[in-house]
């Protein structure tokens, strides 16, 4: 068994769609492929559920209306023009049907209304995949994530049961060759929908590898495979042919969108490698990431995490911060849900990074209520380089923009202000 993964990128457009069917159909024995939304299909549905949430009932509808289009149009070059999917009819017209529900909008079911309404992209993106695939003689079948990939009902954030989801993937796949599904969604296993987290179908397809015990996992990207820096952020980006487990967690974790961080695990725990392959050439390698590799990577290694604030907390009281008061602060940003992304401390001052989000603003109140002076700093990216030298150090770590450094041997990691 292997495990492929197409992310959003690939299968944006109908030559993408097309691309699609010439990988996978030269695949030998059985395969799994986990599919992402099409193109900006995600955010395209976040902004539905952002006029939903708001009761703007047109908005909702004219922004659904944007989704909708996009995909009959990608229907019509892949199948002809006013072929209709009944399977596509009906995902929209539940989505239809969700914005003009009579139930009462509550803010606090945010998380539920968001996993309802944007795992319809991938809903639509692995339909119209499978169908095309089956009408190429590509004969594949279609499965439903929510009915294997059982996760508890933490909404947006989900927690998977690992037996369970084994037992139900296994059963699943009996007896095909291809089967087509959807990265990113689960359910509880009682009809509620959940969602992994934004960019989660790397993970789902990490899963479904451990569940099935693959072989291999290609994800396939419109990067040549790992880089040791974004190419459109740093000119002078280089490939990395192979990488360890650790190297990629990490990279993975200090913001490098190579794979979703928490996808290694599941893969490690097997052993089982990650192709990052590029979807434009498939002949060409791309990058391996194992457990062993035979060079040691020897060039720094650039990560910019962006749209961070920079919070600095102190208490009121003058109390030491990490000696009285560290649990109060973090159980506070537990509460929020919010993460941080680097945290540094004085005798009476905590500096913490985290990405922007909705409930920052009351995240600060409430610190402010417990207590805590808080002052922020905006626009403010995370920049994490493994392996640096002075050059880079020179280069990108000094001036007046750098409001922060953590240094280690090996790590050094700065915020400071945006300037890409
Ligand atoms: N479609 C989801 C997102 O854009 C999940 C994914 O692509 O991995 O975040
Ligand atoms: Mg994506």
């Amino acid at each position: 068994m292997k495990v492929y993964k197409f992310g959003g990128a690939s299968v944006k457009t109908a030559d993408g769609v097309r691309n699609l069917q010439l990988i996978v159909e030269d695949c030998i024995g059985p395969i799994f492929v986990i599919i992402s939304a099409m193109g900006k299909t995600t955010n395209a549905l976040e902004v539905v559920l952002e006029n939903f949430m708001e009761r703007r009932g047109v908005e909702a509808r004219e922004a659904l209306l944007i989704v909708e289009k996009f995909h009959r149009d990608l229907i019509a070059e892949l199948f002809g023009e006013d072929v209709k999917i009944d399977s596509i009819e009906s995902v929209f017209n539940s989505l239809y049907d969700i914005l003009s529900t009579k139930e009462t909008i509550k803010d606090m079911d945010y998380d539920m209304w968001y996993d309802k309404i944007i795992s319809c992209g991938e809903l639509l993106s692995t339909l119209i995949i499978s169908e095309y695939l089956n009408s190429r003689g590509v004969s594949n079948r279609w499965i439903d994530v929510r009915e294997c990939l059982i996760t508890d009902l933490k909404h947006r954030d989900a927690n998977v049961d690992m037996e369970l989801s084994e037992v139900k993937f296994k059963n699943g796949v009996k007896g095909a060759n291809i089967s087509i599904s959807q990265g990113f969604i689960g359910s509880d296993g009682n009809g509620t929908v959940t969602t992994l987290g934004r960019e989660g179908s790397d993970y789902s397809a990490a899963l479904v590898a451990n569940f099935l015990d693959a072989e291999s996992i290609s994800i396939w990207k419109d990067v040549e495979g790992v880089l040791n820096a974004d190419p459109r952020v740093f000119s002078d980006a280089v490939h990395i042919p192979e990488l360890t487990y650790l190297d990629a967690i990490e990279l993975a974790y200090s913001g490098a969108q190579i794979i979703h961080p928490k996808s290694i695990k599941p893969l490690q725990n097997k052993n089982i490698p990650l192709y990052v392959r590029p979807f434009a050439d498939k002949a060409k390698a791309g990058s391996v990431i194992k457990d062993r590799i035979k060079d040691k990577i020897v060039i720094p290694i650039l990560i910019i995490k962006q749209n961070q604030i920079l919070l600095s907390i102190r208490p009121q009281d003058f109390s030491f911060v990490l000696e009285d008061r560290l649990c109060d602060v973090l159980n506070m940003f537990a509460e929020y849900g919010i993460k941080p992304n680097l945290i540094q401390s004085s005798a009476v001052n905590l500096s913490v990074a985290v990405d922007m989000s909705r409930l920052l603003e009351r995240l600060i109140s409430k610190l402010q209520l417990e207590g805590f002076r808080v002052v922020h700093n905006e626009d403010m990216e995370l920049l994490t380089i493994r392996g640096y030298d002075k050059a880079v150090l020179d280069k990108y770590c000094m001036g007046e923009d750098v409001y922060l450094t953590q240094k280690t041997r090996r790590i050094i990691r700065v915020i400071r202000k945006a300037i890409h």
